[in-house]
């Protein structure tokens, strides 16, 4: 049923909604057997570029090809892929069992086949003991895995999720992340998986593409797109909370240095880099005490245990906020001192487009679990 491909690709991929352009000239290769994630914040086109693989949208310009094969003409049920949506999409009427075997029996499967299969993939979702109830006798991640083995059970070309995880709590999701990827790693279905959460999208997936406006900022591993974000923008989704406005000066040496009135920051490989940029820094790259000859002085404003560690607000003297994440227990209004790793302060351009959001009195975050 599953004819192999070896390449999925995207060439020059658009659609607009009259005068709104949802994705602008996508270009993706996807290999066989990979797991996707389209990442990006709400409106980015991460479910318009999937539902334009899918078929369900027409594209606007540009060809999906699965090796020598276009298949952005076709009708969705022509290209055959499994779909997996965020509000599971079952029949209610239909018993888990039933549920399940439904795109076997619509493709003539024979049914002892179709018995064995379904028992099969049941017993990968850990449903095997629920095959007679119906899914409003389910829970919500009971339900979801009915849907994902309803998509997998076929094994499609090509499974697509559109946050599939968003309707359940955060144990749950935590749970299922974990399922998702031992299905993915047992199963090999190539998988292309929608999320705004990065969080999930850097533990399930072997490849990131981030979206922004329709237009792909960057592509790569879960740990290239963390440790080293394309731009200001990713950077600031992936988690770099402080992204500071700095100029930078030429150095006479080998490094570099940022300054922003008052707080310096030295580093190394900065080249040719100079005038107003963007540092930006994850907040668990921030410590208490000095690295790197890095060294900040501030008063703790705000604190907030998160389990295991504290999440701060600290006041510089050049009246920057900064986010750090630190073991260490603080008191308000104490004086720390912050030092920085030189090689986790990633420096960007500043442009009209990439404007830090230096929040100086937001309310600390609430980590996502
Ligand atoms: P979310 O995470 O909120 O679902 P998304 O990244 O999936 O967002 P899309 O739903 O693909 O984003 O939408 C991309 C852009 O296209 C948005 O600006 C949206 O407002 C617009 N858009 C989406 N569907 C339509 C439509 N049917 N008509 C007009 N504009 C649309």
């Amino acid at each position: 049923m599953n004819d192999r491909f070896s390449q999925l690709r995207l060439e020059g991929v658009s659609r607009a909604y009259g005068s709104t352009v949802a994705l602008a000239n996508m270009n993706l290769t996807v290999g066989n057997g990979e797991f996707v994630a389209l990442l990006g914040p709400s409106g980015c086109g991460k479910t318009t570029a999937l539902n334009c693989l899918a078929g369900l949208l027409p594209l606007t310009s540009g060809t999906i090809t699965m090796d020598d094969r276009r298949i952005d003409l076709l009708p969705p049920e022509r290209r055959g892929f499994g779909m997996v949506f965020q509000n599971y999409a079952l029949f209610p009427h239909l018993s888990v069992y039933r549920n399940v075997a439904f795109g076997l029996q619509m493709r003539k499967v024979r049914r002892a086949e179709v018995r064995r299969r379904v028992s099969a993939t049941l017993e990968l979702v850990q449903l095997a003991d629920h095959a007679g109830k119906r899914p409003g006798q389910l829970s919500g991640g009971q339900q979801q895995r009915v849907a994902i083995a309803r998509a997998v059970v076929v094994e499609p070309q090509l499974v697509l999720m559109d946050e599939p995880l968003s309707n359940l709590d955060a144990k749950l999701r935590r749970d299922m992340r974990v399922e998702l990827r031992r299905l993915h790693r047992e199963l090999g279905l190539t998988t292309i998986y929608v999320t705004h959460d990065q969080e999930e999208a850097l533990s399930l997936v072997d490849r990131l593409v981030v979206l922004r406006d329709g237009q792909i900022q960057q592509v790569g591993s879960p740990e290239e797109v963390y440790r080293r974000p394309a731009n200001a923008f990713v950077a600031g989704f992936m988690g770099y909370r402080n992204m500071l406005p700095m100029t930078a000066t030429p150095a006479e040496a080998a490094g570099g240095e940022l300054r922003l009135s008052g707080l310096g920051l030295s580093l190394t490989g900065l080249g040719h880099v100079q005038g107003p940029v963007i540092a930006a820094i994850r907040p668990d790259d921030i410590d208490l005490g000095e690295r790197d000859g890095n060294c900040i002085e501030g008063v703790v404003e705000e604190a907030q245990f998160e389990g295991r560690e504290y999440e701060l607000l600290v006041r510089t003297a050049a009246e920057t906020v900064l986010h750090v994440r630190t073991h260490r227990h603080t008191t308000l209004g104490e004086r720390v001192r912050l030092g920085i790793a030189r090689d986790r302060i990633m420096v960007y351009p500043a442009g009209p487009d990439e404007s830090p959001e230096q929040d100086s009195a937001e309310p600390l975050p609430v980590q996502a679990p």
